[in-house]
């Protein structure tokens, strides 16, 4: 191999980003299918400890109970994305979460409740027309994250913890991918990772929004450097926001954070800052309607002032059976609690969330890209949920693909996969973006994150229209000089979190830009996004979706027909 230039250089048969639900599915897979390949997975922090399918609370949809189905989950699935899905993610979705349910029970172990007659307990979400959601308690994520881990650890594959992928780079020779180009976090060096073949399952994550859930490090990683690879991605406009997140003051972190839909499912009232509950002035399922009504209607209560102390709406319990809210919601009990509120018997107040990105990386069913050798899965992917993912389909979704990666990896590296000769001009450029910040005089990243968050917040959030977008994108535009210019010092790059947050940065500005072209770009309102300026649904028959690119700098937006391939609107696979 020539000489990559980073400092030290790795090899591996396969390389996994990121070690949430579908990165380390995506491990036990590939291992299983091909127990002779060397298979590492690199993440930006310990493996089993961070992203979020370790903090997915309310549980996983998957059709198993009697008088539900795969069609069922298939219908409301494709109804809750409004005509915009790829009907055959969609489809593998919920066809396979019904295998992959029975592999976390029985294979990996994890313990979900269970009713009085043995059977697993589903409960329900919104949007959904079945009470479906496998769950462990109110904290599924932990129960399915620690037994991936163990099985991951006992199997003895690679970990490279604290590595932080910065770039996909391309063969020399134009055939796909080479490896990736990290920083090892403990020491500030760069690391060449070649492989034969790449898994890109860094989970995405909105957190330039002033309001989000996501776990901290995730800061869309995995598409902007797929952005800068040149690869396309759909749905970027379609960002969900979860109606509850926790209004807690700005000093703490716990601001944003969700507390989950099985508590509207299980009766929780909204009411606004005058104690009136106000749900049904928007839509006749009250509080159970889908996320992204619920948000826009709490939106309008907080645009018009009937607003809380901290600028909140309430989530209220308290004319619910007390004993069995604590019994039923530990963890988002105790969670309010640690702030100083109580769920059980009074009021908390709320805030709608940055939770999830519809849009990613485009994908196949079986989780190749346009790149040979690079696949993808998880959140940074997008199509299998359209226009609105529903609650408990982003934990299937992950595990369904991630597992599908392992497969289609473990038969593909065998048969196809090569080590290639890295693009030296490419791991060049990766090593001047990452070091361009090093040569500057230090300045105040903070105020980048505080107007990243307000523009997107303000312009290209909950509801847009073409003059925020086109402000936002102006603003943008600017925020990404300014930070160009900000240094970072650099005289000790070991555990720097400064520089790391320079790059955070850097990825989440060229992300957002691509969220408010894809939103310029579409003239209607479906799911998550919402325009003022068009605030009807266009013609479900012509559905398209967005797709962008990253060329000579430019996010540039195209529109592509959606192809129904297992059901037009207004037709069903229910049988009457
Ligand atoms: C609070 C919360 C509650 C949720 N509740 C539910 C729920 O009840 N049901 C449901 O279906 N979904 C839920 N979700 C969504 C669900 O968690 C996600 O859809 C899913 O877990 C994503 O899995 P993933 O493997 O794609 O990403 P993640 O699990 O987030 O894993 C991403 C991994 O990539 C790593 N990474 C990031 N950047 C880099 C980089 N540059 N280099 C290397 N590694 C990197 C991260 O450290 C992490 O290990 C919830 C999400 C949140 C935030």
């Amino acid at each position: 191999m020539s000489d990559s230039g980073a400092t030290e250089t790795l090899d591996t048969d396969v390389l996994i980003l990121g070690a949430g639900g579908a990165g380390l599915f995506a491990a036990l897979h590939a291992h299983a299918a091909a127990p002779a390949l060397s298979i590492t997975v690199a993440v930006k922090g310990l493996l089993g400890k961070c992203g979020c399918t370790r903090m997915v609370q309310g549980g996983y949809n998957v059709a198993l109970a009697e008088g539900d189905s795969v069609e069922r989950h298939f219908m409301d699935t494709v109804e809750g994305g409004k005509w915009l899905n790829d009907q055959d993610l969609a489809w593998t979705l919920v066809t396979v979460a019904q295998e992959r349910i029975r592999e976390l029970e029985n294979e990996l172990g994890c313990f979900f409740d269970r009713n009085k007659d043995g059977t697993v307990h589903q409960k329900a979400f919104a949007g959904q027309t079945f009470d479906r959601t496998v769950h462990k308690g109110d904290l599924t994520g932990i129960e399915i994250m620690n037994r991936l881990a163990e099985q991951v650890w006992a199997r003895g594959l690679n970990r490279l913890e604290d590595h932080r992928a910065v770039e996909l780079i391309p063969a020399a020779d134009g055939s796909g991918i080479s490896g990736v180009l990290m920083v090892d976090m403990r020491t500030g060096g760069f690391v060449f990772v070649a492989a034969k073949a790449v898994l890109l399952a860094t989970g995405g994550g909105p957190t330039m929004y002033r309001y989000h859930t996501p776990s901290g490090e995730k800061t869309t990683d995995g598409m902007a450097m797929a952005l800068r690879a040149g690869l396309p991605l759909r749905d970027m406009e379609m960002v969900q926001f979860h109606p509850t997140g926790l209004l807690a003051g700005e000093e703490t972190r716990m601001t944003g954070t969700v507390l989950e839909e099985g508590l509207r499912g299980y009766g929780a009232y909204l009411l606004n800052g005058g104690g009136e509950r106000f749900m049904d002035k928007y839509d006749n399922r009250g509080e159970r309607a889908t996320r992204d009504i619920v948000s826009r209607a709490m939106f309008e209560e907080i645009r018009a002032g009937r607003v809380g102390p901290l600028g909140g709406l309430y989530l209220s319990m308290a004319h619910l059976d007390e004993a069995e809210v604590r019994r039923l919601f530990k963890g988002m009990v105790r969670r309010c609690a640690d702030c100083g509120f109580d769920l059980a018997g009074d009021k908390v107040e709320v805030v709608p969330t940055a939770h999830y990105m519809m849009g990613g990386v485009e994908f196949a069913a079986d989780c190749k890209t346009e790149w040979g050798g690079l696949f993808a899965a998880g959140e940074d992917t997008g199509g299998v949920h359209g226009a609105n993912r529903l609650g408990g389909n982003g934990v299937a979704n992950s595990t369904v693909y991630g597992g599908i990666a392992g497969d289609t990896i473990g038969e593909w590296v065998p048969r196809q996969g090569v080590f290639s000769d890295p693009d030296a001009a490419s791991i060049e450029a990766a090593i001047g973006l990452c070091r361009m910040s090093l040569s500057k005089p230090p300045g105040d990243l903070g105020v980048i994150r505080t107007r990243l968050a307000d523009i997107m917040w303000d312009d290209v959030g909950i509801i847009r229209d073409a003059a925020s977008l086109e402000r936002a994108t102006g603003d943008l535009a600017t925020l990404e000089t300014d930070l160009d210019g900000i240094g970072v010092d650099g005289s000790n790059l070991a555990f720097n979190l400064t520089w790391h947050d320079w790059m955070n940065l850097k990825n989440l500005i060229l992300v957002s830009r691509a969220i408010a072209a894809a939103a310029c770009a579409r003239d209607d309102s479906r799911g998550a996004h919402f325009r003022a300026d068009y605030s009807e649904t266009g013609n479900l028959e012509t559905s398209a979706f967005t797709r962008v690119r990253l060329k000579n700098g430019e996010i540039e937006t195209t529109t592509e027909p959606v192809n129904f391939t297992r059901v037009k609107p207004g037709e069903t696979l229910l049988e009457e």
